[in-house]
C-alpha cells in the first residue's frame, strides 16, 4: 500500500507522515505513551509479521487509519521477530517530557534505526556470533579491478577493511557471513542479495575521506593508514550507514583496521558450504564443526573461535605461536580447570562496551566492566606465578596484557556498585552506599520521611480510634490516609483532614502534613535519581575513555579459545600437527569429529568410528579413492579437509599424528549441493564449481573432490572426471583425493606417476555387505550399488532384474571398453599431446615430473637435454 498524502493530517499524524520521509524503507515504531504504534502500511505488514491484532485509529481524508502497536516494555522481542524477517525499524521517542499545559502533540524524533547488521542489544544478538555489517565498493577508477570491503561489528566496536580482487569477492562474503551488506546488487554474488540494505549509494572519494576523518576527529584520513580508495569509499559507507542507523551519534568504534588477506588459507564458498563450518546447512550449530569442537565458555571466546576456524593462517610461525600456547596451558597441572572458574564468571565486556558507547548502557553493563576487570586480575594472578623465560611468547604477551590495565577504574567502580543492580537505569538504586555523599544525604531524607509515612499510620489510627486507618500511596493523589466507608463519614468533619476520593468501599483524605511528607520524599528521590544517573554518565565516559579494556577483551577471549583447545587435547585424542612450508602431507589415524560425535552420541556397540590413514607425499600426491557409496568415501574426503583447517586455524586435530605442509587454498566439493533454487541444474553448478578449482588451484592447494561428472551421461562424465583428474596431477600438481564410482579411472594410476589407488573396505558376508569404513590401497571391484539399493528397501524383485540388466551392461561395456582411449590419458591435456605410442617412455615420465615454472632458463636447458638423451 502506497503512503496516502500527507494533506490534511491532524497534527499528530502530521507528525508521523514527516518522520516517516525520513526513513521510508523501514517500519516506523511511533512512541505513544506505553506503546510503539504503527500505522497505514506499516501496521499492515506488522501485524501480519507478528501475528497481532490490526486495528484502527481516526480517520484519514475520510478513510479509517490501520494501526497496531506493541507494549515499549516487550519491544526488544518483538523488533528481533522484525528483523529475523528482513524488515529495518526505525523507532520514533518522545523527546521530551509531557509539560503542564501542553498544546498539540509531544516533539518527537528518530532515534535509531535498528536493521540486521547494527544490533547492539543483547536480546537481539547471537552471543557466540559476530554480527557484522558489510559495505563493498569499487574505487572511481573504472581499470581497477580490486573491491574495497569493510566491516563493522557495531556490538563489539570492530572496524576492519581490505580489498581483493573481484574473483576473490565470493569467498571473503562467505566467509565474513555479514548480517547486512551495503553494496551494489551487481557487484554481489545473488545468493547475498537478501542481505543488502536498500539504499546504498556510494559516497565519492573525497567526500568518503571527509566524512571519516570527521568520524575520527583527525585532519586528514592519512593520520588512520594509508587506505586505497575503493577501501577508504568502503569504509566511509559502512560509517555513514552506522552514523544514520544510530541517528546521527557514532557509536565507539576502533579505527579501520586493514587486514591482509593473504595470510588467510583460501575457502571458496561451495568449499565453505560442504564442510559445515560454522553452521550445518540447516542453520544449526550443534552438529558443525565449531558446535563439536567448542569449548570456550564464553561469548567474546566462542566469537574468537569462530573467526579462527572460518579464516585459518597460512603462516607456519604464526600457527605454530598458537599451539605452543595451548601446549602451554596443558602442560601446567591443574591450569585448564582454574582457567576455567575465572573466565566462566566473565562477561560480554565488548558487548557491554558496545552498549554504554550507543548510550543504551544499563548498570549491569557496568557490573560486566567491573566483573571483567576482576577475571583479568585473578587471570594475572594465575598466569604471572606459572610463567618465565620459557613460556611461549602467545602466553607472555597475554599475560602483559591483562596485568593491571586499569586498576583505578576498577577501584572505583567496585566502590560505585551496589550489590543488586536494577535492570534499568530508571529504577535507580545502583551506586552504593557511601561512593556519593550527596546522594547518600537524598536518600536518607527520602527513606526518613517514608519512615515518619509508616509512623504517623499508627498515630493517627490511635487519635481517630479507626484500627483499620491505612496510609498509602496513590498514583494520582500521592499519599492518602486510606478509611472504610462508615468511618470515612466520620472523618469528614474533621478540619485538618481533606476529602479526596470515595469509592464503593473505601475514603481517601490528604492532610497538610502528609503532603508535606509527600513532597519531600518527591523531591528528595527526584534529586537522588538526577543525580544517580548523573553519576552513571560519569562512569561511562570513564569506561569509554580507558582503551586498555579493549585489549583486555580480546585477551580474556583469547584465553579462553587457548584453553578451548588445550581441553580438546586432553586425553591424547588429539594431537599437536606439525605444521610446515613444504608440501608435505601426512595424517595417521585421523576421524571426523563430527561423525565420530554423533556416533558416540547413538552409542550402540557396533557405532565406533573408524580411524584412517591419509599421506599424500609430493610422489603420490594424488589419490584416486573407490568404493561403494555409504562406504564411507564423503566423510573421509571431509575429514581431511577438516584436518587442514584445524590445523592451520592453531588447533589440534583428531588424528594420532599429522604433518601438513601448509595449505594455500583448499577446495572441497562434497556432496550434493543442489542449486536448483538459483535456476541452475546440479550438472551446471557441479561443473562451474569445478571449474573454480580448475582455474584456480595450485601446488600448494588441497583438493578433495567427490564425483565428479555424475550429473550427466555416463560417458560425458567420464571423459570430464577423467580429464579433472589428468590437469590436478599433471598441470596443477596439487595434493587431491579424487573419488569417484568411475571403475574405469582406475586404468588411469598406471599411467600417472603420482596417482595411487585407494579403496573403501567392503566385506561381503552371506550375501550382505558389511562396510568396514576404512581406507586401503587398491581399487574397488565392484560398485556394490543394488546391494546399498536392497538395504534402502528397494522390493527384492526389482533388485534380481536390476541384477540382470546389470550383467548384459558390463558384458556390452566390457567390449565397448577396448576402444576406449585409455592411453592417451597419459599426455597433457593439450591439444599437441604426444601419441599413445611414446606414453611408456622413460622420457615422458621425466617429463611429467618436470615443473616449468620451478626452472631457470639454464635448469631448463639442461632438463631439456637430459630429455633427449632418455628419447
Ligand atoms: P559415502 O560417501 O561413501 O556414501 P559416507 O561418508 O556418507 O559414505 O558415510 C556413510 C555413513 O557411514 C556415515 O553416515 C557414517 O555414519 C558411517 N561412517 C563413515 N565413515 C566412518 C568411519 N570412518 N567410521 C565409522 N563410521 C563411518
Amino acid at each position: 500500500m502506497p503512503l496516502p498524502s500527507a494533506a490534511n493530517a491532524t497534527p499528530s499524524m502530521a507528525q508521523w507522515f514527516a518522520l516517516k520521509h525520513q526513513e521510508p524503507d523501514a517500519l516506523l515504531f511511533f512512541r505513544m505513551g506505553d506503546f510503539y504504534e504503527l500505522f497505514f502500511a506499516d501496521a499492515q505488514a506488522a501485524a501480519m509479521a507478528l501475528d497481532i491484532a490490526l486495528t484502527a485509529r481516526g480517520n484519514h481524508n475520510g478513510e479509517p487509519i490501520p494501526m497496531c502497536g506493541v507494549p515499549v516494555a516487550a519491544a526488544p522481542a518483538y523488533l528481533s521477530r522484525l528483523i529475523r524477517r528482513g524488515f529495518r525499524v526505525a523507532v520514533a521517542e518522545q523527546t521530551q517530557a509531557p509539560q503542564k499545559g501542553q498544546k498539540g502533540p509531544l516533539p518527537r524524533a528518530i532515534v535509531r534505526v535498528v536493521t540486521p547488521g547494527t544490533l547492539t542489544e543483547d536480546e537481539l544478538l547471537e552471543a557466540g556470533r559476530a554480527n557484522l555489517l558489510l559495505a563493498i565498493a569499487r574505487s572511481g577508477d573504472r581499470r581497477s579491478k580490486m573491491i574495497g570491503a569493510a566491516w563493522i561489528d557495531i556490538s563489539t566496536g570492530a572496524f576492519e577493511t581490505t580489498s581483493v580482487p573481484e574473483v576473490a569477492l565470493p569467498e571473503l562474503m562467505a566467509r565474513l557471513d555479514a548480517a547486512e551488506v551495503l553494496s551494489d546488487p551487481e557487484l554481489i554474488p545473488a545468493d547475498h542479495a537478501s542481505r543488502l540494505a536498500p539504499v546504498a549509494v556510494p559516497p565519492s572519494l573525497d567526500s568518503a575521506r571527509t566524512l571519516i576523518s570527521r568520524a575520527y576527529g583527525v585532519a586528514q584520513i592519512d593520520a588512520l593508514g594509508d587506505f586505497p580508495d575503493e577501501q577508504a569509499i568502503a569504509c566511509a559507507m559502512a560509517l555513514h550507514y552506522v552514523q544514520r542507523s544510530q541517528a546521527g551519534a557514532l557509536p565507539r568504534l576502533s579505527r579501520p583496521m586493514p587486514q591482509g588477506i593473504s595470510g588467510v588459507l583460501g575457502i571458496d564458498p561451495a568449499t565453505r558450504a560442504s564442510l559445515d563450518i560454522l553452521r550445518t546447512r540447516d542453520g544449526e550449530t550443534k552438529y558443525s564443526l565449531f558446535g563439536v569442537i567448542s569449548r570456550t565458555v564464553t561469548a567474546a571466546g566462542s566469537r574468537l573461535l569462530s573467526q579462527w576456524i572460518s579464516s585459518p593462517l597460512t603462516n607456519a610461525i604464526t600457527i605454530t605461536e598458537r599451539q605452543n600456547a595451548w601446549l602451554w596451558l596443558q602442560s601446567v597441572p591443574g591450569f585448564t580447570a582454574a582457567l576455567g572458574d575465572i573466565l566462566k564468571r566473565t562477561p560480554d565486556p565488548a558487548r557491554a562496551l558496545g552498549r554504554l558507547s550507543a548510550g543504551r548502557g544499563q548498570p549491569r553493563d557496568l557490573a560486566s566492566i567491573r566483573d571483567t576487570l576482576i577475571a583479568a586480575d585473578d587471570l594475572t594472578a594465575l598466569f604471572q606465578p606459572a610463567c618465565d623465560k620459557s613460556t611461549p611468547s602467545l602466553i607472555r604477551t597475554l599475560t602483559a596484557g591483562l596485568y593491571g590495565r586499569a586498576d583505578a577504574l576498577l577501584d572505583t567502580l567496585k566502590a560505585a556498585l551496589a550489590e543488586e543492580l536494577p535492570a534499568r537505569i530508571e529504577d535507580g538504586g545502583f551506586i552504593a552506599v557511601g561512593f556519593d555523599a550527596e546522594l547518600d544525604q537524598y536518600r536518607t531524607l527520602r527513606d526518613e520521611s517514608r519512615r515518619i509515612v509508616a509512623a504517623l499510620q499508627g498515630r493517627l489510627s490511635e487519635e481517630y480510634g479507626i484500627g483499620n486507618l491505612k496510609i498509602r500511596h496513590h498514583a494520582q493523589l500521592g499519599y492518602v490516609i486510606e478509611v472504610p466507608v462508615a468511618a470515612g463519614a466520620k472523618l469528614k468533619e474533621r478540619p485538618e483532614l481533606s476529602f479526596r476520593q470515595g469509592t464503593a468501599s473505601l475514603a481517601r483524605f490528604s492532610t497538610e502534613e502528609l503532603a508535606a511528607l509527600d513532597r519531600a520524599i518527591l523531591e528528595a528521590a527526584d534529586k537522588a535519581s538526577t543525580l544517580e544517573r548523573r553519576l552513571f554518565t560519569a562512569l561511562c565516559t570513564r569506561i569509554l575513555e580507558t582503551p586498555a579494556l579493549d585489549e583486555v577483551a580480546e585477551y580474556l577471549a583469547l584465553t579462553d579459545v587457548l584453553r578451548s583447545c588445550a581441553i580438546l587435547a586432553e586425553g591424547g585424542s588429539w594431537c599437536r600437527p606439525t605444521v610446515t612450508d613444504d608440501t608435505d602431507f601426512e595424517l595417521v589415524a585421523c576421524r571426523h569429529p563430527v561423525v565420530e560425535a554423533a556416533l558416540t552420541e547413538t552409542g550402540s556397540a557396533d557405532a565406533r568410528f573408524i580411524p584412517n590413514d591419509c599421506a599424500l607425499p609430493p610422489e603420490h600426491r594424488a589419490m584416486l579413492l573407490t568404493g561403494p557409496n555409504m562406504a564411507g568415501k564423503s566423510t573421509f574426503l571431509r575429514q581431511t579437509a577438516l584436518a587442514v583447517i584445524m590445523a592451520q586455524a592453531g588447533l589440534p586435530v583428531p588424528a594420532k599424528s599429522a604433518r601438513i605442509g601448509v595449505v594455500d587454498r583448499l577446495f572441497s566439493r562434497v556432496g550434493g549441493a543442489d542449486d536448483l533454487a538459483r535456476g541452475r541444474s546440479t550438472f551446471m553448478v557441479e561443473m562451474t564449481e569445478t571449474a573454480a578449482i580448475l582455474n584456480q588451484a595450485g601446488p600448494k592447494s588441497l583438493v578433495v573432490v567427490d564425483e565428479i561428472g555424475r550429473g550427466t551421461a555416463t560417458l560425458d562424465g567420464l571423459s570430464i572426471a577423467w580429464a579433472t583428474l589428468e590437469a590436478l596431477h599433471t598441470q596443477l600438481g596439487s595434493r587431491t583425493i579424487f573419488a569417484t564410482h568411475f571403475h574405469e579411472l582406475g586404468a588411469l594410476t598406471e599411467f600417472l606417476p603420482r596417482l595411487a589407488p585407494y579403496t573403501m573396505a567392503v566385506k561381503e558376508w552371506r550375501g550382505e555387505v558389511i562396510f568396514q569404513h576404512e581406507v586401503r590401497p587398491g581399487s574397488a571391484r565392484k560398485s556394490w550399488g543394488l546391494h546399498v539399493a536392497k538395504l534402502a528397501g528397494i522390493p527384492q524383485s526389482v533388485v534380481n532384474r536390476a541384477s540382470r540388466l546389470l550383467s548384459t551392461f558390463e558384458r556390452e561395456q566390457a567390449e565397448a571398453r577396448s576402444s576406449l582411449p585409455l592411453f592417451e590419458a597419459v599426455a597433457d591435456a593439450s591439444e599437441d599431446a604426444p601419441e599413445p605410442q611414446v606414453l611408456h617412455s622413460p622420457a615422458l615420465d621425466a617429463l611429467t615430473t618436470i615443473n616449468p615454472d620451478d626452472l631457470s632458463p639454464r635448469e631448463a636447458l639442461a632438463a631439456l637435454y637430459d630429455l633427449k638423451r632418455l628419447a
